[in-house]
């Protein structure tokens, strides 16, 4: 497993609801969050590993000594948005080293499954809250790019172009399987959910 970068499609892909709670499904969370540790992230959804499922994780300290901060998210639910609107850097591990400004609500209420089942509700606010929201943004294959200001939208533009080129590349040199291949292997994992 590992985290896939902008522009591959799985970013784009709309995740599937999880249907059953396993082992394959304990063991893809908690490779997740190894690799979020990994990255010094605070939070990472399926679609960045290139699967299409209603799967997140997330440390909103961003500490793997603090366990109490950790949260594992099944077909998450964003229920109620509220507290108004607040502006703040936001980063994401698949546009490594892109930092830019985003408009997030202040505080959600949020409804989502555990690893043992178990239906959960929890209200965030502040950097919790825009944790939820850029993540379960992923699962609808929407990025924080998306929601980017005016001003930061163009002055990311030079970084997107470079995260294309590079990604371009690497698919001409055959390290990263075509678009097609891509979307082909994201539907078979789909049927899998
Ligand atoms: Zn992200």
């Amino acid at each position: 497993m590992k985290i896939v970068q902008y522009p591959h499609p799985s970013l784009r892909h709309k995740a599937k609801d999880l249907t059953a709670i396993d082992d394959t499904l304990r063991h893809h969370a908690r490779e997740m969050l190894e690799l979020m540790y990994e990255h010094k992230g605070l939070g990472l959804a399926a679609p960045q590993v290139a699967l299409p499922y209603r799967l997140l994780v997330m440390n909103f300290a961003g500490d793997p000594e603090k366990k109490e901060q950790e949260c594992i998210a099944i077909n998450p639910v964003i229920i109620e948005r509220k507290g108004g609107m607040v502006e703040s850097s936001e980063g994401c591990l698949s546009f490594p080293g892109l930092y830019q400004n985003v408009r997030r609500h202040k505080t959600v209420i949020v409804r989502a499954y555990d690893l043992d089942g178990k239906l959960y509700e929890m209200t965030a606010s502040d950097l919790p809250a825009r944790i939820w929201q850029h993540e379960v943004d992923h699962l609808d294959g929407v990025l924080y790019i998306d929601k980017m200001g005016i001003v930061g939208k163009m002055s990311a533009r030079g970084a997107l172009k470079e995260f294309e080129d590079i990604y371009h590349k690497a698919q001409e040199r055959g390290e990263i399987a075509a678009n097609e291949e891509i979307e082909r292997m994201l539907k078979e994992l789909e049927e899998k959910a």
